[in-house]
């Protein structure tokens, strides 16, 4: 990213709007959300683009359920993306939709320029076919008997129907020269590998028109055809910037070649092989990079309500807001795999990254200055050597930090970032200003000076994930992100005076309900209480599981059903002075899980107390270990 031009056009996949906004579309769109804000930073003029792809059959039978025309249909659909995307700061630069009068001329446009040199021929595509769906099964599920129909289960008929073909088997050797040639093309790389692998065992053409749907783009000199699937969809990357248009002829030749495709791991075969083919056959330059991210798994978990919830974004927006739920989409996420999102690991990950280690870092110094009626900082004409030391670490972690922004391993970037607020709360902890306040005016200022400094550094950095809060934390340092210049942020001196404005905290802190899915309040007959084996055990040991801020291991004596391993998330409730050798009561047959990797064999019963720490649930006098609760 490092790159000599001084533009940046990045896209997320148009999204199909037979279904509203998930969770995973945001994290396609975040991504290039933060790319392209992190370009902004920079100074690079941004082309933003998302959209949504609007044909098809399913569309059109979404539209008939809905006793719709299949455009009215979609005009209301594509609605709930704009909104979801406004309700998350989402900043792009134009909103395109696959019935754009402009995208479906410069499809039909493409289409005619690789008839017309022999890329896409006309002949025959067969496969099973549902007659009442009037679709074909996928190829992914081509098999020697009928297979039943994936969408309402009735059996399906081999059809032979006319198509357009696109010559992409031409384009085998060419892929895999490319590939070659450009090993960084896939962001993770181990990605382009599985691509290599599947061009290597031989492409077929590719069938780019259907007489048996009509929701479509009309193939250009064929009214029986219309475009089908990825010949209209991927187009939209350089129709949204003008191709085909000669009016804008030197607004595409500015944006293309993109810069970065954003997209989730299911769709990287259309990708990194057909849009290059299709590039190749257009005779345009190729995209400079994928970005393939993983999926978010929701759904291992047992599905309560408020979990369900988890996959609507607009949902998450109302209980969490825009900028937290970015953060923990950016930090929390690992580009490079599968990653498990809860409700609760949000909570986690708000309170301890956001409300605690920054928002508790500004509502110190702002306190503290207030305290001793400090409202303007000064910077001081020399600083210490903590505070120099202080800055040759934010210059390292900036440096750090670039790098892997450039690869576009934000979790990876946003850790170190963390990283570094952790030494700036040690070395605000370590300064004691409170005590300093008192006795060295001067020393006093130079601290709270140079956590304005280094607070400010961060705010930038952390900007293109949280646009909203940076902004309000900037004003309570009384300074902007306006024009700022980051080779400048890190180079230059620290010579800012900061006017501060004490308010209210900047992140919320949640409150954490245990792991459990919510059971719902309602009767169970006695003999489904029985069911459960409630057992008295001694906590014999407590230790720590490494990587889990939550969670302890406990090793319990149940008496004649001999010791056991249980996980439980009381950590930051209660100490292992609280826990040892206590006798509490478990649940002992419930199905033993894996939690962090270490197998529980029974849960810990607690209840919340009025200041919302938890209590173990005990007995009121000794018991023999490994009685039963009647
Ligand atoms: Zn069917």
């Amino acid at each position: 990213m490092e790159s000599d031009h001084q533009k940046f056009y990045v896209t997320t996949p148009i999204y199909y709007p037979n279904a509203k906004p998930h969770v995973g579309s945001l994290y396609s769109t975040v991504l290039a959300d933060v790319a392209a804000r992190w370009h902004q930073l920079h100074g690079d003029r941004v082309f933003f683009l998302t959209g949504t792809d609007e044909h098809g059959q399913k569309i059109a039978q979404a539209a008939k359920a809905a006793g719709k025309s299949p455009q009215d249909f979609v005009n209301d659909i594509s609605k709930n993306f704009k909104e979801a995307w406004k309700a998350f700061n989402i900043n792009y630069s134009h909103f395109i939709r696959t019935t754009d009068k402009h995208h479906t001329e410069a499809v039909q446009h493409w289409l005619t320029q690789l008839i017309g040199q022999g890329d896409i021929y006309k002949s025959f595509y067969s496969g099973w076919y549902c007659v009442s769906c009037e679709a074909f099964v996928s190829e992914k599920e081509v098999s020697e008997k009928a297979p039943a129909c994936p969408t309402c289960g009735r059996t399906t008929e081999w059809v032979s129907e006319e198509s357009y073909f696109f010559k992409l088997s031409a384009y085998q050797d060419k892929l895999l020269e490319f590939y070659k040639n450009n090993p960084d093309f896939v962001t993770p790389p181990e990605r382009l590998h599985e691509v290599i692998a599947f061009v290597e065992s031989g492409l077929k053409d590719l069938s780019i028109s259907r007489t048996t749907i009509s929701w479509g783009i009309p193939f250009p000199g064929d009214e029986h055809h219309v475009t089908y699937v990825w010949a209209d969809a991927l187009n939209n990357y350089i129709t949204g910037v003008g191709y085909g248009d000669k009016q804008r002829q030197k607004e595409f030749n500015f944006w293309w070649p993109c810069d970065l495709h954003v997209m989730g791991k299911d769709i990287i075969r259309f990708h990194a092989i057909y849009w290059p083919a299709f590039l190749m056959a257009t005779g345009l330059e190729l995209p400079r990079k994928l970005l393939v991210h993983g999926w978010i798994k929701v759904g291992e978990q047992k599905m309560s309500k408020s979990l369900g919830n988890v996959v609507d974004p607009l949902e998450l927006h109302k209980e969490f807001g825009a900028d937290p739920i970015r953060f923990y989409l950016i930090r929390h996420m690992a580009i490079n795999q599968d990653t498990p999102m809860s409700i609760e690991d949000i909570k986690t990950r708000i309170n301890s990254d956001l409300a605690h280690d920054l928002g508790n870092l500004l509502n110190r110094l702002l306190a503290l200055a207030h305290k001793y009626s400090t409202s303007s900082l000064p910077a001081p004409h020399t600083w210490g050597p903590e505070e120099r030391a202080l800055q040759e670490e934010l210059i390292a972690m900036v440096t750090e930090f670039k790098l892997e922004m450039g690869d576009y391993y934000f979790h990876r970037a946003y850790a170190r970032v963390w990283k570094f607020i952790h030494t700036i709360n040690a070395y605000f902890h370590a300064q004691e200003p409170w005590k300093v306040a008192g006795r060295d005016r001067e020393k006093f200022v130079t601290i709270l000076s140079a956590t304005a400094h280094t607070l400010y550094a961060c705010a930038a950095l952390i900007w293109p994930v949280m646009p909203q809060s940076m902004t309000e934390l900037c004003t309570a340092l009384g300074v902007s992100l306006e024009g700022i210049h980051l080779e400048k942020l890190i180079t230059e001196p620290w010579k800012k005076t900061f006017t501060l404005t004490v308010r209210e905290p900047l992140f919320k802190q949640y409150e954490l309900t245990t792991e459990e899915p919510r059971v719902e309040n309602s009767y169970i007959s006695f003999e489904d209480f029985t069911k459960v084996d409630l057992r008295v055990g001694t906590i014999e040991e407590v230790s720590d599981i490494p990587g889990s801020e939550k969670l302890y291991k406990l090793m319990v004596n149940f008496g004649e059903l001999g010791m056991r391993q249980i996980c439980s998330g009381v950590k930051q409730h209660l100490t292992v002075e609280d826990l040892r050798g206590k006798q509490a009561v478990f649940v002992a047959n419930l199905a033993p899980r894996k939690i962090m990797g270490i197998e529980s064999q029974g849960m810990l019963l607690v209840a919340e107390n009025d200041k919302n720490k938890l209590e173990i649930v005990t007995v009121a006098g000794p018991v023999v270990n490994g009685a039963r609760i009647r």
